[in-house]
């Protein structure tokens, strides 16, 4: 199954992906974590892309286009992934539904990921403290909130047009929010 996962900094698409990937098999393909790795590994390209993650901005998406089919071109996505993280505007959708119509493997399904803002600048707080993610100072939170409301939440109306989404509730226990994904996908499998 392909998946999408959606939703606002500090949502839980990070977690809830891994908790997928043991109860379903296929891999967790997150953005974010290819560009920290990057980072780290010290690339020209991910220094750069650092410079820009770290003030909360997107970074560009030709480069995103470039990293993200690069993963999608290896053998392990042969049974499905779970995107987080891509695509975080509306270019990057239109570019993504071209390029898994190219590879012949469109999306399933997109699930939005759904919390009350006021709970996610807490919950962010708390994982810059334990994480030390530069990017997760208070100011760059701001700006990732302002960021994700103006460019990225357009992107779950593109998957509701296309009758790919569905909306599930973020609060709670993360093994609660787990079921109710898994809910959904078996659901989607069903009719499928
Ligand atoms: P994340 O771990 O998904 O919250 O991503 C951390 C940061 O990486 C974001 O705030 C962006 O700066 C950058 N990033 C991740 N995915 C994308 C993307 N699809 N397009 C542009 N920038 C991205």
């Amino acid at each position: 199954m392909r998946i999408v996962l959606l939703g606002p900094p500090g949502s839980g698409k990070g977690t809830q992906a891994s908790m997928l990937v043991e109860q379903m098999g296929i891999p967790h393909i997150s953005t974010g974590a290819l560009l920290r790795n990057a980072a780290k590994r010290g690339t020209a390209l991910g220094l750069q892309a650092k410079a820009i993650t770290d003030k909360g901005e997107l970074v560009p998406d030709d480069i995103m286009s470039d990293m993200i089919e690069e993963r999608l071109s290896r053998d392990d996505v042969a049974n499905g992934f779970i995107l987080d993280g891509y695509p975080r505007n509306l270019a990057q959708a239109r570019s993504l539904d071209a390029m898994l119509e190219r590879l012949n493997m469109p999306a399933d399904e997109a699930i939005h990921i759904d919390i009350d803002p006021e709970e996610l600048i807490k919950r962010i707080a708390k994982r810059a403290k334990e994480e030390g993610r530069t990017d997760d100072a208070v100011a760059t939170v701001r700006n990732r909130m302002r960021v994700y409301a103006e460019q990225t939440a357009p992107v779950a109306d593109y998957y509701a047009e296309r009758g790919l989404l569905t909306q599930v509730l973020g609060d709670g226990p993360k093994e609660e929010i787990s079921q109710r994904i898994l809910s959904v996908l078996n659901t989607q499998a069903a009719t499928a």
